[in-house]
């Protein structure tokens, strides 16, 4: 196998979760063109036929099921979806999430719960369904934060709660499943990349933080899913456990 060879994806099967906007949009077009089908789950189906005409587009096939991650009842009822479809889970790129920034001592218990609910317990639901199918050789992704790492000027402790406990989750999950099932477990810790969730903040709130990246500038999706790719595929063979940060060095500051 050449060294680029080890990047490709085709034959595999790939689910994206939160595929109808940002990240997730990126995520699924990269796995595409590494050669993937693609299993696409969010919340709105009409979006995600967006999604599918784009992954169908360059010459793969996808599949849409509408999910809720925070359910795992839809969580087992995705990977049923591509078991019939396809057969086959190879990769699962964790990427649904939601953003909320609220002062601690006003934060309601249902607003904290939701935010653990999606970003960190909809992971394990989503990781629990497809480690039950997936076989040796496959990959989860799991899309944290540079907030699980370190803070960045926002009161965001569901989120970063969220995001951290989703690097325990990673660490935990590659111990369990890496000799005995073959699947390996990382997670990725992006800074700033524009989308939906990003545009939520307040005013000059991203220049401010751009003072604090190295290379000053914010992230290009396709820089984010390349390292997807990586971890996602034969070229990532040898890491498990980890938590890489694809972030212009914001977390060495
Ligand atoms: P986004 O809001 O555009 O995308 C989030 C996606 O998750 C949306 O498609 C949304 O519908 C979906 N989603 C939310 N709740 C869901 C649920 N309960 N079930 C299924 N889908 C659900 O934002 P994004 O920036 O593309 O975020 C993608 C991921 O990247 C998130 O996990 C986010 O925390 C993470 N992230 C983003 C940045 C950034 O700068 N954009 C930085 C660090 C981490």
């Amino acid at each position: 196998m050449s060294l680029l060879d080890r990047f490709s994806l085709a034959g595999k099967v790939a689910v994206v979760t939160g595929a109808s906007s940002g990240l997730g949009v990126a995520f699924a077009r990269g796995l595409a063109e590494a050669g993937a089908d693609l299993v696409l789950g969010a919340r709105r189906a009409d979006r995600l036929e967006d999604t599918r005409r784009t992954v169908e587009a360059m010459g793969r096939r996808a599949l849409c099921v509408p999910t809720d991650v925070a359910k795992p009842a839809d969580c087992q009822a995705l990977v049923d979806a591509a078991m019939a479809e396809f057969g086959q889970v190879d990769v699962l790129v964790n990427n649904a999430g939601i953003g909320t920034a609220v002062p601690a001592t006003r934060e309601t218990p249902e607003e904290f719960a939701q935010v653990i609910d999606v970003n960190l317990n909809g992971c394990y639901w989503m990781a629990q369904a497809c480690g039950r199918v997936m076989q040796p050789g496959s990959s989860i992704v799991n899309i944290s934060s540079i907030l699980g790492l370190t803070t960045a000027g926002l009161p965001q402790a569901a989120y970063s709660a969220s995001k951290a406990g989703l690097i325990g989750l990673t660490r935990d999950l590659a111990q369990q499943w890496g000799a005995r099932k073959g699947i390996r477990v990382n997670a990725l810790a992006p800074g700033f990349f524009a989308s939906e969730m990003t545009e939520t903040y307040r005013p000059g709130y991203l220049d401010a933080m751009i003072h604090r990246v190295p290379l000053a500038r914010m992230g290009d999706p396709d820089e984010l899913t390349t390292a997807v790719v990586f971890l996602a595929s034969a070229a990532g063979g040898y890491v498990t456990g980890q938590t890489l940060a694809v972030d212009g060095g914001t977390t060495i500051t």
